[in-house]
């Protein structure tokens, strides 16, 4: 890496009087004149989506492009002589005009949150996620949670939510896999070069890198931080591996998920608090604060004492003023998964939070991350501190949504599980990332080139006038696409590990560009059971290798290095592909990854997930394949739990355990999918199979689309937020520091609220209650008496009504007598009173869960 002394500055746009904009701080040579704007486009990640300027790219150096689809990287690799004779070249001068100039009108044009919130005025999203999957030329991700965030910043690029993202900048990140003849996996760790990959330091306004610092014990932590653009989003990068810092300290950004569980730790306190200030270092000022997943739960801490130092507020009214611009989104659908922190190893770093500058102690931060604050040996669970400081929580499709509320259920203990203030927004996928070409092209022809930048309210229609014929030519033509592309992948992979050239020939020979081609390619955890198609191999076998109705498979996966079992499966995977009689039809393929995942969805026939209800939270990639006309099989869980109908896909039926659901798994195969796929019509095209992708098509990818997904943030979440944000801010946080209060009042008194006797008057229409509510010295507006009944069997609402304050009881002091009228055909003996904090403008129960009861 190139010293700071030595780094080059672009001669570009020196503003009068002050130091030159840099923007090429980081190109470790000079491109000639005429090429220089080219560095915009090669720093503007929109290039894994948009492939405006892919030939420009190829003609610079065709290889560098092609191995790594990086143009910040062709830059860096052409030969001297293609870049001169480029330069010289008029035509290719004229084009890369055009491309900047096209490339900056579109950055500039309205997009949809300008024209459908012009009062808005919405400061950027601050959104925190560990990992980013934006593409191979930016590899910080791991899997699906990476996957998403990538998805999420571009989305919001496309449709001009105004968000600035924070991550970190991994020196060698998630491993990459390779796998022996025998099937055992080997994990990698190739570096990532910062010189590569498509990102500048972040400057100052005079010109110098911009750094934060956070207080470790007896040393400080420098990180140094790095921008990405993404489009119109910003993408701040923090990172550890700077000369100014201890040698073991440099590694703290090293590895994702990769350290235990103290390296992890500081990995999240560099996220969020380091995050928190890279944000403020970088002169953005948020109102909203999203945590995608609860690792980043810091932030929001950081948040409240930054805003606790600035308006001479303490902690706790900071709390309730941030709280109300802070969203968590949680991934997980089962508690083993939450990060937890022994308390002992939270403690040697609680100066890094300098929680004392606020007035506040350490302490305070272990209470919020307890389910049990007074639990001195509770360990610190970022799923409990992101709920606890966040006004809005929520799951990631309809079903995770309902299994999050049984899961936090504990924390809002007595209040019913319908009632756990957890909602869901379904995950969705960015579409112009995970289409092909192909399917680019006929979907630009049925709906417009502007389809995933509006309301994607025409696409269904404009799909459904699509001719058959065309649809079909889309799967064939993709189908020997994937088929040439996994013979290439499988030569490689024989090459490396040294079997010769009749390997090669024998790669050169597998699939068949006609056959039914079945994809199945993710994480090799137990939940997804990887191995349930493979519980019965000869089954299996016979499937694939009937030559009337021939079936084939392209399978890719990688296991936790720690996960044993994990990485057996994968061994399971390879050696049944090696078996003679189906080595034709069953290719493993190694290293999943994005570049991997859009060949295999663009191409694939059905796309097969198997995992076990309610494992998995969302999951995204059978989403990838609606776009490509790709049909899904997947077990009645996360995002198929609430997409799949009997016209656009199959499903496992609920309920079964494994051997039940591999047994359905084959029956619909041998008996549905297969049949379907070879029923023929006399053009040759299967008639029912396009049916059903014209409705997959049609129907579900603009619904899990990511443009559904931002547009459902920016308009139920983020407004709301940030508004609520502004009303405890106004007024030097007047109405957040009388929160605080009331809240302390219930916090202290609670105990002192009693329901006392209750009269119910019934007649035909309904019944009239009466109830006695004593609330000590809790002043009764702090407070509100509600009828509350379970919902009706089958019903998923429950009944509550407000009761209304009357007269005062005799001899009490904030007693009174609470009335309500219920209109219902129910018995009286459905309904009960409890009492519920009451304010405007909390949240209840999500911000103050106190509840009493009727006896
Ligand atoms: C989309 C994607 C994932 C997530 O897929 P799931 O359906 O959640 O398993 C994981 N890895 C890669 C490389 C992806 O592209």
């Amino acid at each position: 890496m190139a010293p700071r002394s030595e780094a080059r500055t672009a001669p570009s746009g020196s503003s009068a009087g002050g130091p030159a904009r840099r923007t090429q701080l980081f190109l470790a040579r000079g491109l000639p004149a005429a090429l220089e704007p080219l560095t915009e486009l090669a720093l503007d990640l929109r290039w894994t989506w948009s492939h405006a300027s892919d030939a420009l790219w190829r003609a610079l150096d065709a290889d560098a492009w092609e191995r790594s689809a990086n143009p910040w990287l062709v830059l860096q690799d052409a030969p001297a002589e293609r870049l001169e004779a480029a330069a010289s070249d008029a035509a290719f001068v004229s084009a890369v005009q055009r491309a900047v100039a096209q490339h900056r009108a579109r950055l500039c044009a309205p997009a949809w949150f300008e024209v459908a919130h012009p009062q808005a005025a919405l400061a950027p999203v601050a959104y925190f996620s560990m990992e980013y999957g934006l593409g191979e030329g930016l590899p910080l991700y791991a899997g699906g949670l990476g996957v998403l965030a990538g998805d999420h910043l571009k989305a919001a690029s496309d449709l001009g939510v105004p968000l600035a993202a924070v991550g970190l900048l991994y020196q060698e990140g998630y491993f990459r896999q390779q796998v022996e003849a025998s099937g055992e996996q080997h994990e990698r760790y190739p570096y990532n070069d910062p010189l590569s990959l498509p990102i500048q330091p972040a400057l100052d306004a005079g010109g110098g890198w911009l750094h934060v610092q956070l207080a470790l014990p007896g040393r400080p932590l420098w990180l140094r931080l790095w921008r990405a653009q993404v489009g119109r989003t910003t993408l701040l990068l923090l990172d550890a591996n700077d000369a100014l810092n201890a040698p073991a300290d440099r590694g703290i950004t090293a590895k994702l998920y990769g350290d235990g569980s103290e390296v992890r730790l500081l990995q999240e306190i560099v996220l969020g608090v380091g995050g928190w200030r890279a944000l403020e270092a970088a002169g953005v000022t948020s109102e909203v604060c999203h945590l995608n997943e609860g690792h980043a739960a810091f932030a929001a801490v950081e948040r409240a004492r930054r805003f606790a130092l600035a308006h001479g507020a303490t902690l706790g009214e900071a709390l309730w003023a941030t709280r109300a611009g802070n969203v968590f989104t949680t991934h997980t659908p089962v508690a083993a998964g939450f990060d937890r922190f022994p308390p002992e190893l939270v403690r040697r770093y609680l100066p890094a939070f300098e929680l004392e500058a606020a007035g506040a102690t350490g302490e305070a931060l272990l209470r919020l991350g307890r389910r049990d604050p007074g639990d001195a040996r509770e360990p610190l669970n970022m799923a409990v501190l992101g709920l606890r400081t966040c006004a809005r929580t929520n799951g990631v499709s309809r079903l995770h949504g309902e299994v999050s509320r049984e899961l936090f259920q504990e924390l809002f203990p007595r209040w019913p599980r319908t009632e756990v203030p957890i909602g869901h927004v379904t995950n969705g996928v960015h579409v112009p990332s995970w289409d092909s070409h192909l399917a680019d092209r006929l979907w630009t022809d049925a709906c417009g080139k502007a389809r995933w930048l509006g309301t994607l309210s025409n696409l269904e229609e404009g799909l459904c006038a699509v001719p058959d014929a065309a649809l079909w030519e889309l799967r064939t033509v993709s189908r020997g696409d994937l088929v040439r592309y996994a013979r290439f992948r499988l030569e490689q992979q024989l090459g490396q590990r040294g079997e010769g050239p009749a390997a090669a020939a024998q790669a050169a020979a597998v699939l068949d560009p006609t056959a039914l081609t079945l994809g199945f390619a993710r994480r090799f955890a137990e939940y997804k059971r990887p191995n349930l198609l493979l519980s019965d191999p000869a089954r299996l076998a016979a499937l694939l290798g009937r030559a009337d109705r021939p079936v084939q498979l392209v399978v890719a996966g990688k296991a936790h290095p720690a996960d044993e079992l994990g990485k057996r499966l994968v061994a399971e995977w390879v050696r049944f592909s090696h078996r003679a009689d189906v080595r034709a039809r069953a290719v493993f393929l190694e290293d999943y990854d994005v570049a991997l995942a859009q060949r295999l969805v663009a191409g694939v026939d059905v796309w097969i997930n198997t995992p076990r209800r309610p494992w998995e939270a969302c999951g995204t990639s059978g989403m990838k394949v609606l776009v490509n006309g790709g049909l899904n099989l997947s077990a009645l869980d996360g995002w198929w739990a609430e997409a799949w109908t009997p016209e656009t896909g199959w499903a496992l039926p609920p309920g079964g355990d494994d051997a039940a659901d591999a047994a359905a798994l084959y029956r619909l195969l041998e008996e549905e999918v297969v049949p379907m796929f070879y029923r023929r019509g006399p053009d040759g095209v299967p008639g029912a199979w396009v049916t059903r992708m014209r409705a997959s098509m049609a129907r579900l990818a603009p619904r899990f689309s990511a443009n559904r997904m931002v547009r459902d943030y920016a308009e139920r979440v983020y407004l709301p937020a940030a508004a609520s944000f502004r009303r405890r801010c106004a007024d030097g946080a007047r109405l957040a520091r009388e929160l605080a209060r009331w809240a302390a009042e219930l916090d202290a008194r609670w105990r002192e609220v009693r329901i006392g006797p209750v009269r119910v008057r019934s007649d035909e229409h309904g019944h009239g209650f009466e109830a006695q509510v004593e609330c000590g010295e809790v002043p009764c507006e702090a407070i509100r008496a509600e009828v509350y009944a379970d919902p009706e069997p089958g019903g998923a609402e429950p009944v509550r009504v407000a009761m209304t304050c009357g007269a005062a009881l005799a001899g009490s002091a904030e007693g009174h007598l609470w009335t309500a009228r219920v209109a219902t055909r129910r018995p009286a003996a459905d309904f009960t009173i409890r009492v519920v904090p009451s304010h405007p403008e909390a949240a209840v129960p999500a911000e103050a869960w106190h509840i009493a009861w009727q006896r």
